[in-house]
């Protein structure tokens, strides 16, 4: 089956002895015991199960593990190296994650925050301890892109894992499993979920081996799983990824060409352009370019704040991977410490129709 059949059919572990064509809601947290049953919902649950399932073929991975959040699933991650154990990370992640690795895993790991644009930079940050590199590509917010297949091969060299976030991307745009990764992440609250109404978020493995089996425990014993109506949910969003994916990915690649060509704009961070620094490493890891694109207005802070608040269509909020347009000045939502350039403008191109979202871009650009 292809990607586009999995998405709608993968999702359905109907055991229900009607034989609904939908996977049913099971919200009983216990079950009666038997052989092969399900026990307990924090362990296991037939809407947990199905969501697992559909992610799992969707990254072409063994198995899955879905969560609360994507931060939940993330940390699950950390917290199944041994402590004491060197992480290599981005030096352009999402915030929340490395705030994990600075606030709450601090004394246990040891990070290395790195360009992992940069080969050279990350063989001279390996350390004996090193025992996972981090990946996220397109990142967020500077939709950098790190070489998958160039990771993967420093991390064999040196017996690491490679995990990598590939919420911006998705199942639909690129596979992390098929160019070596060992795990894959999603916050499926972005576009698995695609209505910005489910949190969640999901780990995938090449391989169900030991490290991935404590990362099952964690997600049993630590708790932080998602309930029968999120998951339900989010199975019902997934038959329709790839052709929402197909949307975005048409509407950013149109958008990002007219703010590279726009007069008020500063520069334009999208892997789709060719003026990207990594374009070719992106269009040889996938299949399509997306729909998050960052750009810097000409001025400061307040003209991409005046930009804003002249938008119409494109809702101010942060979070991204919905139907809806939205944009967001990222310095100012990730405080004093940020290393984003402050007119740097985030958004995320939505499923409106493509002449009002840039009619609407070339009103709020005019002086
Ligand atoms: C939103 C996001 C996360 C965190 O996911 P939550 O569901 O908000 O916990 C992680 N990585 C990326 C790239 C994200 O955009």
């Amino acid at each position: 089956m292809r990607l586009e059949t999995l998405a709608i059919h993968a999702g359905n572990i109907i055991t229900d002895s009607h034989q609904p064509a939908v996977q049913p809601i099971t919200t009983s947290t216990t079950f009666v015991h038997h052989e092969g049953s399900v026990i307990y919902s924090r362990a296991n649950n037939p809407n947990r199960m199905a969501l697992e399932n559909v992610l799992a073929k969707l990254e072409h991975g063994e198995d899955a593990a879905a969560f609360s959040s994507g931060n939940a699933a993330a940390l699950a991650v950390f917290q199944a190296l041994e402590p004491g154990s060197h992480i290599i990370a981005p030096d352009d992640m999402y915030h929340g994650i490395h705030r994990q690795l600075v606030e709450i895993l601090k004394g246990i790991v040891e990070v290395s925050f790195v360009d992992l644009a940069d080969l050279e930079m990350v063989r001279a940050s390996v350390k004996p301890n090193t025992k996972l590199l981090w990946i996220e590509t397109p990142s967020n917010p500077l939709l950098k892109i790190t070489d998958i297949r160039a990771l993967v091969a420093i991390a064999k060299e040196i017996g690491a894992k490679v995990a990598c976030d590939n919420t911006f991307a998705t199942s639909v745009f690129q596979n992390p499993i098929l160019l070596g990764a060992d795990i894959v992440m999603h916050s499926t609250t972005k576009y698995l979920g695609g209505h910005s109404d489910i949190l969640g978020g999901a780990l995938i493995c090449k391989k169900a081996d030991d490290f991935w089996q404590r990362i099952k425990m964690i997600q049993h014993v630590g708790g932080a799983v998602p309930s029968p109506f999120d998951t339900y949910l989010l199975v019902r969003s997934i038959k329709t990824l790839a052709y929402r994916m197909k949307g975005h990915a048409e509407h950013a690649g149109i958008i990002a060409e007219f703010l590279y060509s726009h007069p008020n704009v500063e520069e334009v961070c999208y892997p789709g352009l060719k003026s990207h620094k990594n374009h070719h490493v992106a269009a040889s890891q996938m299949s399509g370019f997306g729909g998050m694109l960052s750009f810097m207005v000409k001025g400061s802070a307040a003209e991409a704040d005046r930009v804003i608040s002249k938008l119409k269509y494109f809702t101010n909020a942060t979070s991204l991977g919905g139907v809806e347009s939205l944009v967001e000045r990222r310095a100012a939502v990730e405080g004093p410490d940020s290393k984003t350039p402050s007119n740097l403008i985030r958004m995320s191109v939505g499923l409106e129709h493509l002449d009002d979202l840039l009619e609407d871009l070339s009103q709020a650009l005019q002086e």
